[in-house]
This record gives structure tokens, sequence and C-alpha cells, in this order.
């Protein structure tokens, strides 16, 4: 997924682009407190509407005046303004990763009908990231929604905005001349959906066959065809190399400081293929490029 021409902000506002970058960070530090609560109730299978915001501890309802991301935790000094319980610094963590993160996505998409797209792509993220580093699981009223999702944006995009997503500019929807965008579009979701979750899924079959242990949870293939469809089979495969390599890399850490431990069951992978499929979304396609150009002669 990328922008292939994409009008300034500043063009179109006639704003200078720090506003929008701030009004950017603020949306996202809104929505990262939204994501708050997907986090703690998705799980548990709670309502993510019903109830309001109360402390867990004293069950004190939170005032709209102590609910504003990231500055009321700093304000409370991370404690209830009831019974001063300390309150996790996950919360405020969460909405300044997810403002970053959405600033970051504004940074590389601009005001292009695409932005929407790749904000809930980060926002999806980093509810499931969260979510597996607690529960172990990627929740499926998350990964199945996504999916159903990423194939309506393949679909829908072409044919309303005329969008080009960087999978269809390549092998093998590069040669589907002749057909429809969205058709050529569909395809390559399709493709990516397999490179993807199929990929992942295959991975973890050939692992059991040998070793007679399961080493990928069936969310993470879940997780990857939706990622995987909007992507695009090059950033999919490129989001499960980074995840892949960073694993190991955190993996063999956790090894030696744990010595004897079974690390599989300690792992939650989720969190890797989140963050792989971010840089994907944001990098991929420099880096990709970058290696054609210097080592692919
Ligand atoms: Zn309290």
């Amino acid at each position: 997924m990328t922008i292939l021409l994409s009008t300034p902000f500043e063009t179109i506002t006639g704003l200078p682009i720090f506003i929008g970058y701030i009004f950017v960070f603020i949306i996202g530090a809104v929505i990262g407190s939204f994501l708050n609560v997907v986090i703690h109730r998705v799980p548990n299978e709670e309502s993510i509407v019903f109830p309001g915001s109360a402390c867990p501890k004293c069950g004190n309802a939170i005032a709209g005046y102590d609910n504003i991301p990231i500055v009321s935790w700093l304000l409370l000094r991370g404690k209830c303004r009831n019974c001063k319980v300390p309150i996790s610094i996950r919360y405020p963590a969460v909405e300044l990763l997810t403002a970053l993160s959405f600033v970051l996505v504004f940074w590389k998409f601009g005001l292009d009908v695409l932005l929407p797209v790749g904000l809930i792509f980060v926002a999806v993220t980093i509810a499931l990231m969260f979510i597996d580093a607690e529960h172990m699981i990627l929740p499926n009223v998350i990964t199945y929604p996504f999916f159903v999702f990423a194939f309506l944006v393949r679909i829908i995009y072409p044919i309303a905005f005329g969008t080009v997503f960087s999978d269809m500019v390549i092998g093998p929807m590069a040669s589907m001349s002749g057909y429809p965008e969205w058709v050529v579009s569909l395809v390559g979701a399709i493709l990516g959906a397999l490179a993807g979750g199929g990929s992942l899924w295959l991975i973890g079959e050939v692992w059991m066959r040998a070793r007679g242990v399961e080493a990928m949870g069936l969310g993470d293939v879940k997780m990857m065809l939706g990622f995987g469809a909007l992507l695009g089979w090059r950033l999919a495969l490129f989001s499960i190399f980074i995840a892949a390599f960073a694993g190991a890399v955190i993996g063999i850490a956790v090894i030696a400081k744990q010595k004897d431990k079974d690390f599989q069951s300690q792992i939650p992978f989720g969190i890797f293929l989140g963050v792989g499929s971010v840089i994907a979304l944001l990098f991929g396609e420099q880096v990709i490029g970058w290696y054609m150009r210097t080592f692919v002669p």
C-alpha cells in the first residue's frame, strides 16, 4: 500500500503543516484512549461502550476532566484522584504511542484518501499488540472484521478513487493489463493474504510436524491474512521477515536470561508481527527499493 500521488496538506487547507501534525497527534491520543478501553475489555468479552471508565480499585467513575489523554495521567501523577491507587503507565503509553503512530502515518500519506486506512491499520495493530502482550491472544472480534475491511478497501478504493496499490505495479499483477483495476487489486489482496497468513500457517504446520509442538498460534495467521491483504504480498513477506528477525533477537535474549524454559510459549509473536507490519506500511517500499537497487543487478 503506497501513495503514488498525494496533494500536500498546505495546498488543500492553506495552513502550515505543523498544524496538521498537532491536529493528528491530538486525534491519535484520543483514539489511543479508546484503544485502552479495547485492550482492557475485549479480551474479557466486555462492552467497549458501556459503562464509562472507572477506577479498577475503588470503582469511582472517572470524570471527563480526569480522562484527558496523556495529560490527566501526568497531572494526577499516575494515581486515582479518589483512592490514590497507582494507574498503570500503560494507559498514557498507549495514548502516546498511538499519537506518534498517527503522526508518522500522516507524514507518510498526507491528506490522501488512504490516510484513514493507514490510521485504522496502526490503531488495530496497537490494540492487537497490547492484547497479545497481556493475554497471548489475538481476538477474532478484531482480526475477522479487519480482514473484511482490508478486502473492502482493496475493492472499493480502485473503483471510487482510482487508487493504485503498490503491489498492482509489480508481478504478477503488473501483467494483468485489460482487467479492471479493482480485479487487479483484489487478486493482489488474495495473494497478500496468502503471503501473510498462508506463509505463517505453513511455517507453523511444518514446525509442528517436525517438532511436535505448536509454534504458531492461529491468531497470528488470522491477523496476517488481513494485514497481508492490505499490504500486498511483498510488504507482507517484508513484515514477517522483520518480525522473525526481531523475534529471534528478543527470543535469544529471553532464553539467555531464563535458562531452561520453553520460550515459544512466552513470546507473543503478534507484537513482532505488528511492529513489522507498521514498519512495512511506513518504510517497506523504500527499503525494498533500496535493496533492489543495491543488491539486485
Ligand atoms: Zn480509585
